[in-house]
């Protein structure tokens, strides 16, 4: 923020200095995009409406006990983003062994699916049904091969009714709220890659394969004191000779002639402008939509508003016992159980709770608004620990603390008919000169950490190259003027 500037809009106090880039959120992908800009010495702000940096990606610390908002494991195929992890660590980084379950119908089942647990869980009577849904799946698509339109098609086109009814349905629409047949069928892509039935019997018969499918890796990366670990460094990084403010946010984005030419931030009390001559968002890109000053054609904000996410409430329970559970996640899909995932951090690397003690983390799938969202805190832990109980996870009397924690637009919904939505408004923003959306939900995309930080890899080389070419191209007109008689 331009210093002093608070009662200063519209007149600026100051310039932007040349090279100036502006960053709208301190996520993975806002950070590492000014990780890398600032390092090619460009004077980079990022701006942060939180306290804290790393946006979903950040850890909570209270009282010695540290948790992420839902466990963030790292994985990637990309070199460039696992050095810029292991950097911003200073190559501290644990390797940990994942282990997941789904509990259902009282009992635990592994996560990713495997067919052979599957079947011995649900006994004779069920494995035959899983197998003669599948079985007759296979028949319909050599015989009239069905339209796809959907997540539930891509589901059962592949594992077949019974899988998809058993070990699918629930989960996903406690996750996302709305019935599987409205979700886009990209989304199965996405979760599920290649996987089949096949490559889960493979998988079973011959573990070493599970590299390739990324649902069914078996080991990931994690910071020894929480994915927050990682923001931070990345932002230690970027202080070195640039900024970041935290608990700055922006409440408009101005333009004219085809650029942007400055956003509006509030800090506290204050509200000023700040000029800049590249802006990256990594803010929800419907919110984008909404800060644009002059305000866009109808049809980009009825686009805007038809774009919707999934927010999430986590509610984590302290408890004085060493260790609860041997897995990275359970996964929880029954309706009963007003939590759809746990995860013990402590199962993640040992230094996430004091000596002796560990806490379970649960995430309460909802909508900003409902009575999840708005009920007390006392209500959510009350109702948890007592869901935790009825699991046989933990007593009542074990409970040392809680702490109820509310995470806006925590998955983008990919509703059917989103991407028409998503293109539109990216087609519209795509028209700014010097702006370019980033991220998760900037990008209304499925993306992991890993994803966030290509995109902002992506955004920081296109302004290195273009500002690389502007160079050149002001040598060669300089050097033509001095060759001029
Ligand atoms: C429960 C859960 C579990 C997950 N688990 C994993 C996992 O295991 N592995 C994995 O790789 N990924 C996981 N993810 C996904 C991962 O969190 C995201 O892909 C990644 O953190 C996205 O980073 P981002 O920078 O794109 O967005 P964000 O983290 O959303 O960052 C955007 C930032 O913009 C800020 N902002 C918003 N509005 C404004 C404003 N007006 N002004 C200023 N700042 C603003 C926000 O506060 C936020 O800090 C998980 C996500 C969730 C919700």
């Amino acid at each position: 923020m331009i210093p002093g500037a608070a009662d200063a809009p519209p007149e600026f106090r100051s310039p932007p200095r040349a090279g100036e880039i502006a960053i709208l959120g301190a996520g993975f992908a806002g950070l590492t995009a000014g990780s890398l800009l600032a390092r090619s010495g460009a004077a980079v702000t990022i701006f942060e409406k939180d306290i804290a940096v790393g946006g979903l990606a950040r850890t909570i610390e209270r009282n010695g006990f540290r948790f992420d908002l839902g466990g963030h494991r790292f994985h990637t195929n990309n070199r460039r983003v696992e050095t810029l992890f292991r950097q911003a660590l200073d190559d501290d980084v644990l390797e940990v062994a994942r282990s997941s379950k789904i509990f259902m119908n009282g009992r635990y089942f592994d996560y990713p699916w495997r067919p052979l647990g599957a079947l011995r869980g649900f006994g004779v009577r069920g494995a035959a049904a899983i197998m003669f849904y599948y079985a007759a799946e296979q028949l319909r698509q050599y015989v009239r091969p069905p339209g796809i339109s959907s997540f539930e098609d891509v589901i059962v086109s592949r594992f077949g009714r019974a899988m998809f009814d058993i070990f699918v349905k629930e989960y996903s629409e406690k996750v996302w709220g709305i019935k599987c047949h409205r979700i886009a069928a990209e989304l199965a892509e996405w979760r599920i890659q290649n996987l089949s039935v096949g490559a889960a019997v493979r998988d079973a018969l011959f573990p070493r394969s599970r590299g390739t499918v990324r649902s069914l890796a078996r080991k990931f990366l994690y910071p020894p004191l929480g994915i927050g670990q990682v923001a931070e460094g990345l932002r230690r990084g970027i202080e070195e000779s640039s900024r970041v403010l935290t608990g700055a946010t922006v409440t408009g984005v101005h333009h004219s002639g085809g650029g942007i030419d400055s956003i509006t931030v509030r800090e506290g009390d204050r509200t000023g402008r700040h000029r800049a001559d590249e802006f990256l968002s990594s803010i929800p890109l419907n919110r984008l939509v909404h800060l644009l000053d002059p305000k866009p054609p109808e049809e980009i904000l009825a686009a805007a508003d038809r774009l919707r996410f999934r927010d999430l409430v986590t509610v984590t329970i302290m408890i004085d016992r060493a260790r609860v559970t041997d897995q990275s996640w359970i996964y929880l899909p029954e309706r009963g159980i007003p939590f759809g995932r746990i995860h013990e951090p402590t199962n993640w690397s040992a230094k996430m709770a004091p000596e002796g003690k560990t806490l379970l983390v649960t995430e309460h799938f909802c909508f900003r608004g409902d009575d999840v969202w708005n009920a007390d805190d006392e209500a959510l832990a009350g109702t948890t620990i007592a869901g935790l109980e009825s699991l046989g996870l933990i007593r009542g009397s074990e409970v040392i603390d809680s702490l109820v924690l509310r995470v806006p637009n925590a998955y983008p919904i990919f509703e059917i008919g989103y991407d028409g939505n998503r293109r539109k408004i990216c087609d519209y923003l795509g028209s700014f000169k010097n702006l370019r959306v980033i991220g998760r939900g900037g990008m209304f995309q499925y993306f992991n950490m890993d994803h966030a930080m290509e995109s902002g890899i992506a955004a920081a080389d296109e302004i290195m190259a273009e500002s690389t070419k502007s160079r050149s191209r002001r040598r060669e007109e300089t050097v033509l003027a001095e060759a001029r008689p």
